[in-house]
């Protein structure tokens, strides 16, 4: 059986550990819509998580439609 191993980019503070599967996202737009400023296209790097709480992070990560935003509490 072939498998690849999944890319990702993870972003992270001090309480939460952000990851981005860009091959999933489906450009819904829910993260940049619900957290602008952590979520901005705009910015290097685009996630800052250190933007928001943990809690408002965590909150729109699971919006994402695409599970390509996903997140652990630390
Ligand atoms: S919410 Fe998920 S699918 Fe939508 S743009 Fe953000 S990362 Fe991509």
């Amino acid at each position: 059986m072939y498998m690849t191993k999944e890319k990702y980019k993870a972003y992270e503070t001090d309480e939460i550990e952000v990851r981005f599967y860009a091959g999933r996202c489906e450009h819904a737009a829910e993260c940049v819509k619900g957290l602008p400023a952590v979520f901005n296209v705009d910015n290097r790097p685009w996630i800052q998580p250190e933007r928001a709480s943990a809690d408002e992070v965590a909150e729109v990560i699971e919006r994402c439609p695409s599970g390509a935003l996903q997140y652990t509490r630390k």
